[in-house]
Parts: structure tokens; C-alpha cells; sequence
């Protein structure tokens, strides 16, 4: 049975509020992640550190509200100068036209807990040989431990001609800048399923936060022009920019499969190197050469990489895949600094093999959180996190698989018996699009 989930028939869905009590009852998504410590011990333990937060996102708002709870009298700073908070994973689902804009927007202040100091402003340098940070106005903040949480920088720059003012008009779509672009971005969708014609869809190389979304927004876009009976006038590509479709083989297969099913055309080695939104081209970079391709909608992805501030520190790692976009060299089971051992980097600015996911944040902060309550008190920890990431893909609307998986590749599964991994099971696209946003806001409070 599919459920037809398009926004006039949402209140369907929550009809079944019986399965919902018990969803909102779930972890983020996960059960495997990380062997951690509770958010409240039995006795917080007595401290004057001072922590220093810098980006005041999902992870850095779950890690001060977690550390509020685990510590009497530390002195914990969360610096972020972005007021509005926002929920990402729900872009996709503005982007669908399934949610509204202001369903993922909320306040940063909202999360901070009790005796939490928030500095609204940017970290404009660290130092971590001088254990300090150095705010945009020139605020100098010296820390006994720092967590870094600033995210990751979506690099629109590199793609010549991408201009993001544009986004929602002439068939220009971008899901990631913004709450204002993905919902401009359904408007161009929107338009598109009812003209057809050809739709690019592709993700860039290196590094990315959720990279089952631009998969999912492919998944979604046919599913709307079969909606409308438009599904013959449409042709859509994918652009790999890599032999593979997704980062764990079994799941790169299962979605190959399923592009064949739904006649998506899978394009690899294809990379976005510009685009010229008047005339609807995009170029590629293809191991045969440069490619244009004319498109009437295109969902643009750009490349991402660590933010300036942590690029020009001495945080990135300085060799490996992750030197060259400046993600931060820590240990991938403690996410402590390899160099500088006060220093931790929890969420997408992590330099660790997987984990760009909110879901993955969940299983991180705890045991970063760990490991520095250890040094505090003298009992270091033995929490490790194992690469949990998880990434409801949606398949159509009212369907979604629900993909789990560690370091090793492997599948995890936090529902064993009630949710397969590889299946398109209704009960993950109600997890997706109702339980996890709840969910996600516990996180930020340190409840989930
Ligand atoms: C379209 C899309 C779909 C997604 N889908 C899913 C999904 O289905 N499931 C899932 O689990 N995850 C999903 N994610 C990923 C998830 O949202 C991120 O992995 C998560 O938000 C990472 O948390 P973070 O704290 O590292 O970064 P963010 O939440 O981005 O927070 C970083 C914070 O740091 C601040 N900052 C940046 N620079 C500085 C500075 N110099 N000084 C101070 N502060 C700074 C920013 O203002 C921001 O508030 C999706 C993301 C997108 C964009």
C-alpha cells in the first residue's frame, strides 16, 4: 500500500497515533552507536574548568547541555553567532514539499541550558597551543578544554557561475544553503512535475554531511512526476561523482537497483564544475572529458569542507584524505585531538571516515562528553564511538529505507525484526518525517 503523503493528505498520516507514542519513545535513530556514559550522573562532579563550545549546532547544543548536566560550577561558553537554529534534516522533507519552511527553524537560546554562557558571535581564530579562541569582535576566551562543533562550510564558491540569490528560479535548486532555498527549491520541483523534461540530480566529491540526501531528493522528484502522470516527459540523470553510488556497498547497491527500477540514468565519475542558470547548462568533469549538459531542473549539491577558521588553525589534519578540506584530526573512537588532547571535535567538522550526520552526533557528543568529564575527574573513560550513521533514505513519498551502518560497513540495526534496513517500509518514512524531530530536540536538551 502507498501512502499518499503529499501536504493536503499529511493529517492521514497522523491518524496512527498509537505507533507514533511509541516512536517518539525512539533514540534518534540508533541503538548500536557508542558504548556511553548517561547525560545526568548520580553526582555531577565539582569543577571550575572552563569549556569552551565553539558552534552552537546539533552538536555543540547537545554537548553544553549534557556537560550542564555532568558538571557543578564549570564555566561552559557556547560561541555562535548564527541566532536561528536549525533543524536540517527536515530540508529535504521542505524541499519535498512535504513540510513547511518554518517547521525546521527555531532559536539557538532556546537549547542553552541553566548557567550555560552564549556568546553570539563567530570564532574568528583558535589557538590551541595558547588554549584559547579569539571571537570576531576580538574577545579572547582561554579554555581548559575546547569542543569544536563549528559544522562544516557548504563551498557554493567552487562551482563557476553558481549563484544562490537565484536558487527556486529557471529550474535552480539547492536543497542544503538554506530553510529559504529548500522551500524555493520545491517551488522549482514543483514546476518541474508538471512540465517534465530533464532533471539533473548528483552530489560533489570529498566530504559531505547526509549523503543519502541527494539521493533521497532523486527518489522524491520521480516520485512527483509519477504523481502528476508525468513521469514519460521526464528524464532523470544521476551524476555520481565516483564509481559508486554510496559510500557502503550493499546500500550503493540497493539504491542502483532501485534506479534502474524507477529508469533514473546513473551517470558516473560526474562532477560539477559550473553552471550557467540563464541557459539552463551544467558542466561536468568526466574521466572522458567536459561535459555539457542542458537540464530543466537541477538539484545542485556543492562541495563541503571545513570552515575558515578551523582551516586556518592548526586543528586539520596535516595528511590523509582529510588534510586537504581541513577537517579536524582527531582520534575516530575517542574524537579527541590527536595533537592537542583538551581539544575534541564532535559533528560534521570531525575528521573521521563517517559520521556527518545528526544521528551520528547523538552517539559522538557522549562519549567526547566522556572523555573530558574523565580528565576532570581523574577517571578516564572507556567509551568509544563506532562510526554509527544513519540516514533515513527516502524512496518515494510515504516510503523510506531506513540505513544504519558503522566504520566497518556494516548494517546495524537499532529495530531488529520490526524495521529491515534495505526495505521501504512505511514505518521509517513516519520516523523520518514525525519521530525524529522530536527526537532531535531531546538531543539538543541532553535527554536522548
Ligand atoms: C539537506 C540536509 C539533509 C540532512 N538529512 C539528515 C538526515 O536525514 N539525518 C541526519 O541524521 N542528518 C541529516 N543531515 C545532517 C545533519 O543536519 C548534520 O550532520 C548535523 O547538523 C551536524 O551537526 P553539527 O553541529 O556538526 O553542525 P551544524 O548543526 O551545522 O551546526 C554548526 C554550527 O556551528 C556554527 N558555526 C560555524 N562556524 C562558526 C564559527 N566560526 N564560530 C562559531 N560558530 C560557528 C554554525 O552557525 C552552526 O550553528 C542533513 C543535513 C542537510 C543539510
Amino acid at each position: 500500500m502507498t501512502i499518499d503523503a503529499t501536504p493536503r493528505n499529511i493529517a492521514h498520516l497522523t491518524g496512527r497515533r498509537r505507533l507514533l507514542a511509541g516512536l517518539g519513545a525512539l533514540p534518534l535513530v540508533g541503538a548500536a552507536g557508542a558504548t556511553a556514559m548517561p547525560a545526568r550522573a548520580a553526582e555531577p562532579a565539582r569543577t571550575q574548568a572552563r569549556i569552551v563550545i565553539a558552534g552552537g549546532g546539533a552538536a555543540g547544543l547537545t554537548a553544553a547541555s549534557r556537560l550542564a548536566a555532568l558538571l557543578d560550577g564549570a564555566h561552559i561558553t557556547v560561541i555562535d553567532g548564527r541566532k536561528a537554529h536549525y533543524y536540517q534534516p527536515g530540508f529535504t522533507l521542505i524541499a519535498a514539499g512535504v513540510k513547511p519552511q518554518g517547521y525546521v527553524i527555531s532559536s539557538t537560546s532556546e537549547y542553552i541550558p541553566k548557567g550555560v554562557e552564549l556568546i553570539a558571535e563567530k570564532v574568528a581564530e583558535i589557538d590551541p597551543e595558547g588554549k584559547a579562541v579569539v571571537t570576531d569582535s576580538g574577545k579572547r576566551l582561554a579554555y581548559d578544554f575546547l569542543i569544536l562543533a563549528t559544522g562544516l562550510e557548504l563551498n557554493y564558491g567552487a562551482i563557476e557561475g553558481m549563484d544562490t540569490t537565484r536558487i527556486g528560479t529557471n529550474g535552480l535548486g539547492s536543497i542544503y544553503h538554506s530553510p529559504q532555498a529548500a522551500a524555493a527549491t520545491w517551488q522549482a520541483l514543483n514546476q518541474f512535475a508538471d512540465t517534465g523534461g530533464v532533471g539533473l540530480f548528483g552530489r560533489p566529491l570529498g566530504e559531505m554531511k547526509c549523503a543519502g540526501a541527494p539521493l533521497k531528493y532523486t527518489f522524491i522528484s520521480d516520485d512527483h512526476l509519477r504523481r502528476r502522470g508525468n513521469r514519460g516527459k521526464a528524464e532523470l540523470m544521476y551524476m555520481a561523482q565516483s564509481k559508486s553510488l554510496f559510500g557502503v556497498p550493499i546500500v550503493a547497491e540497493k539504491v542502483r537497483m532501485l534506479f534502474q527500477d524507477r529508469g533514473v540514468k546513473v551517470h558516473h565519475e560526474h562532477v560539477l564544475q559550473s553552471i550557467d542558470p540563464d541557459r539552463r547548462i551544467a558542466i561536468y568533469k568526466t574521466p572522458a572529458g567536459t561535459l555539457e549538459q542542458g537540464y530543466d531542473f537541477i538539484n545542485v549539491v556543492p562541495p563541503m569542507r571545513a570552515p575558515e577558521v578551523v582551516r586556518n588553525s592548526p586543528l586539520p589534519w596535516t595528511e590523509g584524505p582529510w588534510a586537504a578540506d581541513g577537517w579536524a584530526e582527531v582520534d575516530r573512537q575517542t574524537l579527541r585531538h590527536k595533537r592537542y588532547p583538551e581539544v575534541f571535535a564532535v559533528g560534521d567538522i570531525a575528521g573521521v571516515p563517517k559520521g556527518k550526520t545528526a544521528a551520528s552526533v547523538k552517539w559522538q557528543v557522549p562519549v567526547a562528553v566522556s572523555h573530558l568529564v574523565g580528565d576532570i575527574t581523574g577517571k578516564p573513560s572507556a567509551d568509544m564511538y563506532n562510526g554509527y550513521t544513519s540516514c533515513p533514505l527516502i524512496t518515494r513519498l510515504g516510503r523510506a529505507m531506513l540505513i544504519e551502518f558503522d566504520y566497518q560497513d556494516n548494517l546495524v540495526m537499532s529495530f531488529p525484526g520490526v524495521i529491515a534496513p534495505l526495505e521501504e517500509l512505511w514505518i521509517s518514512w513516519v520516523m523520518k518525517t514525525m519521530a525524529l524531530k522530536p527526537t532531535y530536540i531531546s538531543m539538543l536538551r541532553g535527554r536522548a
